[in-house]
Protein backbone atom coordinates (compact mmCIF):
# COMPACT_ATOMS: atom_id res chain seq x y z
CA UNK A 1 0.00 0.00 0.00
CA UNK A 2 0.93 3.83 -0.84
CA UNK A 3 0.47 5.79 1.96
CA UNK A 4 0.91 9.41 2.80
CA UNK A 5 1.49 8.91 6.41
CA UNK A 6 4.94 9.06 8.08
CA UNK A 7 6.92 6.09 7.09
CA UNK A 8 8.72 3.88 9.66
CA UNK A 9 11.70 3.26 7.38
CA UNK A 10 14.46 0.64 8.25
CA UNK A 11 18.21 1.16 7.44
CA UNK A 12 18.56 -0.07 3.94
CA UNK A 13 15.60 2.45 3.26
CA UNK A 14 17.18 5.62 4.85
CA UNK A 15 20.40 4.62 3.17
CA UNK A 16 18.80 4.70 -0.25
CA UNK A 17 17.31 7.66 0.38
CA UNK A 18 20.31 9.33 1.46
CA UNK A 19 22.14 7.90 -1.50
CA UNK A 20 19.75 9.07 -4.15
CA UNK A 21 18.73 12.29 -2.41
CA UNK A 22 14.91 10.87 -2.19
CA UNK A 23 11.81 12.07 -0.40
CA UNK A 24 9.87 9.43 1.48
CA UNK A 25 7.31 9.53 -1.32
CA UNK A 26 9.22 8.56 -3.84
CA UNK A 27 11.00 5.91 -1.78
CA UNK A 28 7.25 4.54 -1.26
CA UNK A 29 6.94 5.17 -5.07
CA UNK A 30 9.89 3.43 -5.97
CA UNK A 31 8.70 0.01 -4.03
CA UNK A 32 5.52 0.32 -5.37
CA UNK A 33 6.84 0.07 -8.86
CA UNK A 34 8.99 -2.42 -8.05
CA UNK A 35 6.01 -5.26 -7.58
CA UNK A 36 4.91 -4.46 -3.81
CA UNK A 37 1.47 -6.30 -3.47
CA UNK A 38 -1.73 -3.79 -3.36
CA UNK A 39 -5.01 -4.72 -2.06
CA UNK A 40 -6.05 -5.82 -5.19
CA UNK A 41 -3.93 -8.42 -5.85
CA UNK A 42 -3.90 -9.70 -2.49
CA UNK A 43 -7.66 -9.92 -2.09
CA UNK A 44 -7.48 -12.09 -5.23
CA UNK A 45 -4.93 -14.01 -3.90
CA UNK A 46 -6.61 -14.77 -0.88
CA UNK A 47 -9.92 -15.69 -2.54
CA UNK A 48 -7.69 -18.07 -4.80
CA UNK A 49 -6.71 -19.40 -1.32
CA UNK A 50 -10.29 -20.41 -0.42
CA UNK A 51 -10.43 -22.20 -3.71
CA UNK A 52 -12.25 -19.51 -5.57
CA UNK A 53 -10.99 -18.60 -9.01
CA UNK A 54 -14.26 -17.18 -11.39
CA UNK A 55 -14.55 -13.59 -10.10
CA UNK A 56 -17.93 -11.43 -11.66
CA UNK A 57 -16.66 -7.98 -9.71
CA UNK A 58 -14.02 -6.93 -7.73
CA UNK A 59 -14.46 -3.28 -5.68
CA UNK A 60 -11.51 -0.90 -5.07
CA UNK A 61 -11.65 2.03 -2.79
CA UNK A 62 -8.59 3.84 -1.29
CA UNK A 63 -8.06 6.85 1.35
CA UNK A 64 -6.98 9.10 -1.76
CA UNK A 65 -8.99 12.06 -1.33
CA UNK A 66 -10.77 13.14 -4.17
CA UNK A 67 -9.97 10.87 -6.34
CA UNK A 68 -11.53 7.59 -7.40
CA UNK A 69 -8.94 4.76 -7.69
CA UNK A 70 -7.92 2.51 -10.63
CA UNK A 71 -6.35 -0.73 -10.07
CA UNK A 72 -2.29 0.09 -10.81
CA UNK A 73 -0.82 -1.74 -14.07
CA UNK A 74 0.45 -5.03 -12.82
CA UNK A 75 -3.11 -5.36 -10.50
CA UNK A 76 -4.59 -5.21 -14.06
CA UNK A 77 -2.51 -7.93 -15.99
CA UNK A 78 -2.73 -10.26 -12.93
CA UNK A 79 -7.22 -9.90 -12.79
CA UNK A 80 -7.13 -9.82 -16.44
CA UNK A 81 -5.45 -13.30 -15.92
CA UNK A 82 -9.25 -14.40 -14.47
CA UNK A 83 -11.01 -12.89 -17.28
CA UNK A 84 -11.02 -9.52 -19.03
CA UNK A 85 -15.11 -9.38 -18.59
CA UNK A 86 -14.81 -8.96 -14.54
CA UNK A 87 -16.64 -5.90 -13.36
CA UNK A 88 -14.51 -3.29 -11.26
CA UNK A 89 -16.77 -0.44 -9.13
CA UNK A 90 -13.69 2.11 -8.43
CA UNK A 91 -14.66 4.32 -5.93
CA UNK A 92 -13.60 7.66 -4.38
CA UNK A 93 -12.61 7.78 -1.16
CA UNK A 94 -16.26 8.95 0.19
CA UNK A 95 -17.82 5.47 -1.28
CA UNK A 96 -20.13 7.94 -2.48
CA UNK A 97 -18.74 8.35 -6.57
CA UNK A 98 -17.86 5.12 -8.27
CA UNK A 99 -17.10 4.02 -11.73
CA UNK A 100 -17.71 0.61 -13.43
CA UNK A 101 -15.79 -0.48 -16.24
CA UNK A 102 -14.88 -3.63 -17.26
CA UNK A 103 -11.51 -5.61 -16.93
CA UNK A 104 -11.13 -5.14 -20.36
CA UNK A 105 -12.38 -1.50 -20.76
CA UNK A 106 -9.54 -0.36 -18.07
CA UNK A 107 -7.01 -2.74 -20.10
CA UNK A 108 -7.85 -2.67 -23.99
CA UNK A 109 -5.66 -5.05 -26.38
CA UNK A 110 -4.62 -7.41 -23.36
CA UNK A 111 -2.74 -10.91 -23.42
CA UNK A 112 -4.25 -13.38 -21.50
CA UNK A 113 -4.43 -16.91 -20.97
CA UNK A 114 -6.57 -17.63 -24.23
CA UNK A 115 -3.20 -16.35 -25.81
CA UNK A 116 -1.39 -19.60 -24.40
CA UNK A 117 -3.79 -22.24 -25.88
ZN1 LIG B 1 -1.80 -2.68 -7.86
Amino acid sequence: MSTHDDLSLTESQLETLNKYNLTKDELNNLYQRRGAICAERSALCTSLNQQYRHFKALGIISDIANEIITPCGICRQFIREFGKEITLVMFQSNGQEFMIRTLEEILPFSFGPEQLK
